[in-house]
């Protein structure tokens, strides 16, 4: 089974702050420093927008600006996972794997809110994505309607325990803890993946027929690339805001009999402060700066332990005039050991890459330590 690195499917943007692209070069990284291919992975189906679906066709333009070479592109809406997902609940519903069972929900006019009438959604603890209780009673934020008790067949799967779960290495502790506390609410619960109004895929189970949840066409991606395409997720980078998402992935995964991954990573929101200068977006960023200096910009946040990190633009400059000072663009493989992968992940390197920016102002490329060589060759190699 071939081994990639990669990252919970994201929705693609339209010319999106730089900061999007911090995940991209993460597994750029990565993906040198493992030799392992960095496989895309998109969540298009459930981004609509204006009615629209928007295409990854912006992503693979600015990740070629880039200079990041992806091997291979997954997207949810790719007719191979639609099958895939449709095969897998109506064998799941044979085999027990899935069961049909009545359930209350509360059901918005416009369908967009949906959720079991279980205590836990109905309190105000956690913030909702889709509605808001106001005096008990439940109002969909998408269509302002009211939300009402209904009961249904619904497709439930059950989640596994999380008791014998396998040890997985979570960077940065944070995640690790946070992760865990998902695993634990999600462990042994009902899953209901089917939904009362239409959305994308439907799914017929003799004279049924159910509408998928819109989540449940990239949550099992972990399980559609393993078994359709014999491909293992080695390390599996998400942003910060997707940890209820990766513990459902993980959960599921293990559910459906898949290899789990090493290695999760969550990365940080990237707020770039541009000072005086004029705030950039990616495009222009990257005419202005170039892919390699905009890789080693946006490679400082790999191993950064915070939710949050602050960029200055002001240090894209003087990587630039440190990379004048390079040999060639193209830097040659280190010939030192390489370390491995966890060292450049327990601490963020932002410092680190600040002081090989320092050192090669100076012409002193030989006073780069090991680690710092293989970083800087890491984040500059390219196949691209
Ligand atoms: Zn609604």
């Amino acid at each position: 089974m071939k081994e990639v690195i990669t990252h919970m499917p994201l929705s693609p943007r339209i010319n999106p702050e730089l900061g999007y692209y911090g995940i991209h070069t993460q597994a750029h990284i990565i993906s040198n420093l493992t030799e392992k291919p960095y496989l895309l992975t998109g969540n298009e189906l459930g981004s609509k927008k204006g009615g629209k679906i928007e295409g990854m066709e912006g992503v693979l333009d600015d990740l070629r600006r880039l200079d990041i070479c992806v091997s291979k592109i997954w997207k949810d809406g790719d007719a191979s996972n639609i099958s895939f997902i449709q095969d897998l609940i109506s064998t799941g519903v044979n085999n027990g794997l899935i069961s049909m069972e009545m359930r209350e929900t509360f059901l918005c006019p416009c369908g967009k809110t949906e959720f079991p009438n279980l205590p836990e959604n109905l309190s105000g603890k956690q913030e909702k994505t889709t509605y808001e209780i106001k005096d008990g009673i439940v109002i969909c934020k998408v269509c302002g309607g009211q939300a009402i008790l209904q009961r249904s067949v619904s497709l439930i799967m059950k989640l596994p325990d999380e008791a014998d779960f396998p040890f997985i290495k979570i960077y940065p502790p944070f995640a690790q803890s946070e992760i865990r506390e998902h695993l634990n609410f999600f462990a042994g619960k009902d899953y209901i993946l089917s939904r009362s109004s239409p959305r994308e895929v439907a799914v017929s189970i003799g004279e049924e027929r159910f509408w998928v949840d819109s989540d449940f066409y990239w949550i099992p991606f972990i399980c559609h690339l393993q078994q359709e395409m014999k491909i293992k997720v080695e390390v599996l980078l998400t942003g910060h805001k997707t940890l209820k998402q990766v513990a459902l992935s993980l959960l599921m995964a293990k559910r459906l009999g898949a290899v789990l991954p090493e290695i999760v990573i969550a990365t940080p929101y990237i707020n770039i402060n541009f000072g005086e200068r004029p705030r950039l977006k990616t495009e222009e960023f990257l005419s202005k700066n170039g892919s390699g200096v905009t890789r080693l910009f946006l490679g400082q946040t790999l191993g950064a332990d915070r939710k949050l990190i602050c960029l200055q633009s002001s240090e894209a400059y003087l990587i630039a005039r440190a990379l004048e000072n390079l040999p060639s663009a193209e830097l040659e493989r280190p010939t030192g050991e390489k370390p491995p992968l966890e060292n450049f992940l327990h601490r963020g390197n932002s410092c680190r890459i600040r002081g090989i920016s320092k050192k090669l102002r100076r012409r002193g490329y030989e006073q780069l330590e090991n680690i710092e060589r293989w970083l800087l060759w890491a984040i500059l190699h390219s196949n691209s």
